[in-house]
């Protein structure tokens, strides 16, 4: 029996990026809106894993295809120095990567999901949902003040691991086909005494050891904003961790690096035991590699840890089978759908889930992006649920590109619009007009179309 009852039109669950998009949108939208979220922060992988930096907004070629809240979230992280904006990408992977200070960006959140009228719960865990026929009628929540009872009209599941959907009996999936085995999870740590300037010095005298793709020729007029190789320096470490290169982005301080190195393979995000182990062997991770790099990289002489993730960060676990499952091709070939609802340049990002894995991404073909379909927010089964970010429906290898932060808020934004055309009209989500849906995102600022 449930201590506390809330009532809400849409119930948000998950405060992600995804989730904030969603509940910002939804509340906009003038309906009432619950965001629930188990920590006692909002950012999801961006603030409890230390994901940083938010990549990408642009195509290849430079053109801005992610808007809307997203693109708001970052002039107002402007405003208050929390973020340089857009800045050229110095690993050359893709055209622009965004820094953000990720505890202002804790606090501007709240303050946008107040602004739409949303209300919060913290410290709130989804463990149960409550379904009659196809319909869920709410969620419960174990807190430190008992059980609380959410119902709604609307659910959008943005916990990123699709745990109402799964929770509900909507058909899931998780990791490729066939063995079923996800990306790997990765703890991410931060160190500041970084001399920068003698990285970059560096690597103009030693182009060989970075990422192909550097623009070493720009790289003296460019400030610094990311470095992927060392792999020289790397190979000779023998560190027992399967990757082949330092990967590492610099901020949010002058002198400080934000280090995406260590990988936890073969592990399930799903599974308690299998999290508790990767807690472990990440952690440890950590300071092997924060060790070999003071020790051995140039610049990093004075260097030591300043912060690492309050968990690991998880790439990759279960997602829906909606009603669309977009594909790699779909992707690559920067396909168009009817009932587009947002859109990505990003390549498709396989970190290897067995080997050791090098370069093995594929661009959306002439630097353009692709369609990412209403569709594929909407689960079978369960009439009432809307899934946003890492846990919409697509293949193992689609979600290599739609995982990424500004996607995951673009989708979040149209979940949130979708359900509170929705609640509006008294229908389900799978039978609002689409063409609706695009107008209010249109005008809410989102790029759909070239
Ligand atoms: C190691 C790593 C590196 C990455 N690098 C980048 C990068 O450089 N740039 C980039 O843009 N993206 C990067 N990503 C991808 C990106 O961070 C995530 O895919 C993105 O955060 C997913 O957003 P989301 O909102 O769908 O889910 P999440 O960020 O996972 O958020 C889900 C939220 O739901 C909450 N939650 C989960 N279950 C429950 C529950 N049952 N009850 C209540 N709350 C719950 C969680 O606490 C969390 O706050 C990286 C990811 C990882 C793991």
């Amino acid at each position: 029996m449930a201590a506390k009852t809330f009532q809400a039109d849409v119930v948000v669950c998950g405060g992600g990026p995804a989730g904030v998009n969603a509940a910002i949108a939804a509340g906009r939208s003038g309906v009432k809106t619950v965001l629930i979220e188990r920590y006692g922060f909002i950012g999801g992988m961006s603030t409890a894993a230390l994901v940083y930096p938010w990549m990408t907004f642009h195509t290849m070629d430079g053109k801005q295809v992610i808007k809307g809240i997203a693109q708001e979230i970052i002039d107002r992280l402007m405003l208050i120095s929390a973020s340089p904006g857009h800045v050229r990408d110095t690993v050359g992977y893709v055209h622009t990567i965004t820094p953000y200070h990720p505890e202002v960006y804790k606090v501007l959140a709240v303050d946008m999901l107040k602004e739409a009228g949303v209300q919060l719960l913290l410290h709130s865990f989804v463990d149960e949902v409550r379904v009659e026929g196809d319909r869920i009628e709410s969620v419960q929540l174990t807190t430190k003040s008992g059980k609380i009872e959410v119902q709604g009209k609307v659910f959008i599941d943005t916990t990123g691991d699709a745990d109402i959907a799964y929770l509900s009996g909507a058909p899931c999936l998780q990791g490729r086909d066939g063995d079923k085995l996800t990306q790997p999870m990765t703890m991410k740590f931060r160190m500041r005494g970084v001399d920068l300037a003698r990285v970059k010095a560096y690597m103009l005298e030693h182009p060989e050891e970075f990422y192909h793709k550097t623009p070493i020729d720009e790289l003296p007029d460019l400030p610094l904003s990311g470095v992927m190789g060392f792999y020289k320096h790397w190979k000779e470490s023998a560190l027992p961790i399967n990757r082949d290169s330092v990967l590492m982005f610099i901020g949010p301080a002058d002198d400080e690096v934000l280090v995406n190195t260590t990988r936890v393979q073969g592990l399930d995000g799903t599974d308690v035991e299998d999290l508790t182990e990767a807690e472990e062997l990440g952690r440890k991770q950590v300071l092997q590699v924060a060790k070999f790099m003071s020790d051995n990289l140039p610049g990093f002489e004075k260097a030591s840890i300043s912060s690492v993730g309050s968990q690991i960060g998880i790439r990759e676990t279960r997602r829906i089978d909606g009603l669309y499952s977009l594909q790699a091709d779909d992707v690559v070939e920067g396909r168009k759908f009817e009932d587009v609802i947002a859109r990505s340049g990003y390549p498709i990002d396989i970190h290897s889930p067995a080997g050791r894995g090098g370069d093995n991404s594929v661009w959306v073909k002439a630097d353009g992006a692709y369609d990412i379909p209403y569709r594929s927010l909407l689960p079978k089964r369960i009439g009432n649920l809307l899934a946003g970010g890492r846990c919409i429906s697509t293949s193992h290898e689609a979600l290599a590109t739609t995982r990424l932060t500004p996607s995951c808020m673009a989708t979040g934004q149209a979940a949130g619009s979708a359900a509170g055309i929705a609640v509006k009209r008294g229908i389900a989500p799978a039978d609002i007009d689409v063409a609706e849906l695009q107008q209010v995102l249109v005008a809410a600022g989102a790029v759909l179309h070239e």
